[in-house]
């Protein structure tokens, strides 16, 4: 989770580059008092799609890169699932787990607060090093992460964790009233994303909310097969 002072600094820091709309600005600093939640259930995920009441404008997104890759320069965390460290202990030419892990990732661990309600996740996962010697505290801060290359490209892809794949979409389990889970997703106003826009419509981002949904479910199902198998701890707090 990032303070509103945090993002305003990110945000502050994006509006030298890019053009961000005052409405967004505000909302994202949290000077809106009129966000609502509006949810679209798109290929078995329910999508948080917020709304600016007063000006019936949704906030929708799409991804600007190549012209931009901020979320590769400020990365916070890339946290592994038990697939993301056998495809990348492969990828970075490791011969076992254990050492891709020792040499390459560190344990982290943070908080996550659903978009819209109360209940607090703590999570710890084994997380891939942004840099070669990352230290403990600096996870969760802003760093360039040392696959980025000069023209925006990531080194390690396809096979970059899981994570990489969803940014700026934040998303968690929730059962329903049968007791089934039921994966949910939203935005995470980070301020470092430019490609937030506001529409009097959903239309434009169907497309998009297609192509993630498929994504964001097979994220959560690796995430639930990791803390299973104990390379990663959940722990859900109604706060
Ligand atoms: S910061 Fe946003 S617009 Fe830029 S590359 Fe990342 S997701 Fe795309
Ligand atoms: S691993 Fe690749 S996609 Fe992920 S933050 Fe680093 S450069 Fe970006």
């Amino acid at each position: 989770m990032q303070s509103g002072n945090s993002v305003k600094e990110s945000l502050d820091a994006l509006a030298k580059k890019w053009d961000i709309d005052p409405k967004l600005y505000d909302m994202q600093v949290g000077l809106r008092d009129d966000v609502i939640d509006n949810q679209v259930n798109v290929g078995g995920v329910v999508f948080h799609v917020p709304m600016l009441s007063r000006d019936s404008l949704y906030i929708l997104w799409k991804c600007l890169w190549p012209d931009c890759h901020n979320c590769c320069e400020r990365q916070g965390r890339l946290p592994l699932t038990k697939d993301d460290i056998a495809l990348l202990t492969k990828k970075l030419g490791y011969d076992s787990k254990v050492e891709f892990v020792k040499q390459e990732a560190r344990i982290s661990s943070w908080q996550e607060q659903e978009a819209f309600g109360s209940i607090i996740t703590t999570l710890s996962m084994l997380s891939l090093k942004r840099k070669k010697d990352e230290r403990e505290e600096e996870d969760g801060t802003p760093l360039r992460c040392r696959f980025l290359d000069d023209k925006g490209y990531c080194g390690i892809h396809p096979d970059k964790p899981g994570v990489c794949w969803l940014y700026p979409f934040a998303s968690w389990l929730e059962s329903d009233r049968h007791g089934k889970p039921v994966v949910h997703a939203t935005f995470q106003f980070t301020g470092d994303c430019p490609g937030f826009y506001l529409d009097k419509s959903l239309d434009n981002i169907m497309p998009v909310l297609q192509e993630y949904a498929q994504k964001i479910y097979s994220y959560n199902m690796a995430v639930q097969r990791t803390t299973r198998e104990n390379y990663g701890f959940i722990n859900f707090v109604s706060g």
